[in-house]
């Protein structure tokens, strides 16, 4: 079986894990800093605040900006659920503006139709390991004084005219096992706003700078040194699995170009594209997953509902109409992109794919 994701855990992350076990230091401590400063310089931001998740991360960002009841975040329907349960668990009420075809992310025009006078942050997600349009949506922050936050949570390293995303507004980032790097479960909020990366510190320890003075309302969201020990030999090895995804990446696009009824994925000028995921637009996307499946290869629906037609905001009351997401939904598909793929497992994917499109 390929899977569609897999990470590659080495002697580097289990010497790293025994080494912090051995110490006797298991939560937050040393290598909780020292991955904050070299995942901050990574990224090209001054400050990072890491956290037990991307959810987390995507919470404490909106937190530490003042975000709550009252106010409005723009962001994006097509994305993991976490993206808009972020805004909700602070009080906001998520906006959500439709998404462009080619690449999925957040259409700046779609943006600027859904501004009041509550708006008070515009949260883009960098879908698939591709930066959204973030010159546009700079702008419209600029003009309209909104504050920016950045799901990051597909998109270690990747970059939009030369910036790294996540320094752009304040980012947020996740290390769950599928995604570009991990530390287990973990996050890390990044900024270059001194203010905001001390709230974001506080927050996740309860309000808390100085041990049992608590200054604010916070939470227990920190990150262990054994995630954190991962985390810093998974990113000294982060710049070869993004080289590997953007190969495998190319391979499948040379082997699937020409194929009608399937847009391979694509790579808008002037960014790069780190391909947490390689996400096709398919006819016949169900019965394509199942073939594929029969041959021994996973794929995943990235995503199969909208977050505006999920129950659960059904319930609250959204009844929007975001037609570019909506007919997303029901025909993208993501096929395995990872760096453990071997050439074979890549080739086997192109040959398998054209099979079911020339026998069909
Ligand atoms: C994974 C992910 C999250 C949440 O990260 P967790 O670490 O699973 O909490 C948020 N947004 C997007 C777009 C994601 O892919």
């Amino acid at each position: 079986m390929i899977p569609i994701a897999r990470p590659l855990l080495g002697k580097e992350e289990i010497d790293a894990v025994t080494e912090v076990l051995s110490s006797g230091m298991i939560a937050q401590g040393p290598k909780v800093d020292e991955f904050e400063i070299a995942f901050s310089r990574y990224t090209g931001c001054e400050y990072a605040a890491a956290v037990n998740s991307g959810t987390a991360a995507l919470h404490i960002a909106l937190l530490a900006h003042g975000i709550g009841k009252g106010a409005e975040v723009i962001t994006s329907p097509f994305s993991f659920i976490a993206t808009a349960n972020s805004i909700l668990y602070t009080g906001a009420k998520p906006v959500f503006a439709d998404i462009s075809p080619d690449t999925y992310n957040i259409d700046p025009e779609r943006i600027q139709e859904k501004i009041t006078s509550k708006t008070r942050a515009l949260m883009p997600v960098h879908l698939y390991g591709q930066s959204a349009d973030m010159k546009a949506i700079m702008e419209i922050a600029e003009d309209h004084k909104l504050i920016v936050i950045e799901d990051a949570c597909q998109a270690h390293g990747a970059e939009c005219l030369g910036k790294r995303v996540g320094s752009f507004g304040t980012g947020a980032f996740s290390f769950y096992p599928t995604k570009n790097m991990t530390t287990s479960e973990g996050g890390i909020i990044t900024t270059s706003d001194r203010e905001v990366a001390e709230k974001a510190k506080m927050i996740r320890a309860h309000g808390s700078k100085v041990r049992y003075l608590h200054e604010m309302l916070g939470f227990n969201l920190r990150m262990t040194d054994i995630a954190a020990a991962i985390g810093l030999a998974q990113l000294e090895k982060l710049d070869g699995f993004t080289a590997a995804r953007q190969k495998n990446a190319a391979m499948l696009s040379a082997g699937l170009k020409g194929i009608p009824g399937l847009v391979p994925a694509i790579t808008k000028p002037g960014c790069t594209h780190v391909f947490h995921q390689y996400t096709i637009r398919a006819e016949k996307r169900d019965e394509l997953a199942e073939f594929l499946k029969g041959k021994g290869i996973g794929t995943g629906v990235h995503y199969p509902i909208p977050i505006h037609k999920q129950p659960y905001y059904m319930e609250l009351g959204y009844k929007d109409s975001l037609p570019v997401s909506e007919k997303a939904a029901q025909e993208v598909l993501s096929l395995p992109v990872h760096p453990a793929l071997s050439a074979d497992d890549v080739q086997k994917i192109v040959s398998e794919v054209k099979g079911f499109y020339t026998k069909a």
